[in-house]
């Protein structure tokens, strides 16, 4: 699967370069313009890597930082600041950054950091390629086929869709709003109710035992959470 990386800054020259670059290396790029919507995004968790400008409106990128790490957001973040600010990397480092690249920096200087901080981050998935596994469960996306204890399982494309979004989207609370949005669109008009059975269909096939799910989690009141 392509890494995303989340990008905190507000300079819209910065964020259109980097974001250009980025994609044509087959980076998924997310912006947000202030701290706290930043901030808002890197929450979700479904992010490999978080480049976050220091100087930014509403939340600075060190508030943000702390903010991150205290509430347990452990996603590599890559911090920039101004030229000459040395005071800055020391207290980045501090506040939970793993890496600091000055302003202005080359492209390729922050594509190697970035190259760097996705591997030294720890596994934090099974996936490889293609692939991606959890339990005794294999998803191959490319060919939208799962197997369980190497039998193939029958999922309908739905059902295909919602799991890979889970995947995508591990470790994160998803609404079930969200995965209406995400993965019926706005073309159906299903319910809530729809997603509870979708999930459900998917336990049945997926848990071990569905009324006690390990992967597909209900997080009550908020949605579901895939751990896997
Ligand atoms: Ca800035």
């Amino acid at each position: 699967m392509d890494k995303r990386v989340l990008l905190i800054e507000d300079e819209p020259g910065l964020v259109m370069t980097l974001t250009d670059r980025l994609t044509s290396e087959n980076y998924v790029v997310t912006s947000a313009r202030d701290g706290e919507s930043g901030e808002t995004r890197a929450a979700e968790g479904s992010f490999d890597v978080i480049v976050l400008d220091v100087m930014l409106p509403k939340k600075n990128g060190f508030d943000v930082c702390r903010d991150l790490r205290q509430r347990g957001i452990e996603t590599p973040i890559l911090m920039l600041t101004a030229r000459g600010q040395i005071v800055d990397k020391v207290v980045g480092l501090k506040l939970g950054a793993d890496d600091y690249l000055t302003k202005p920096f080359e492209m390729i200087e922050l594509l190697a950091r970035i190259e760097a901080l996705l591997r030294r981050a720890p596994a934090r998935s099974h996936a490889s390629g293609d692939a991606y596994t959890f339990g005794d469960v294999r998803v191959e996306f490319r060919r939208a086929e799962v197997q369980r204890a190497g039998v193939a399982v029958e999922l309908s494309a739905k059902e295909f869709q919602l799991l890979k979004y889970f995947i995508e989207h591990r470790e994160a609370v998803v609404s079930r709003d969200e995965l209406l949005n995400e993965v019926w669109g706005y073309d159906a008009m299903p319910t809530t109710r729809t997603v509870d059975v979708h999930v459900a269909w998917l336990r049945q096939k997926l848990e071990t035992n569905p009324r006690h799910p390990q992967y597909i989690l209900t997080v009550h009141g908020l949605g579901y959470k895939f751990v896997g």
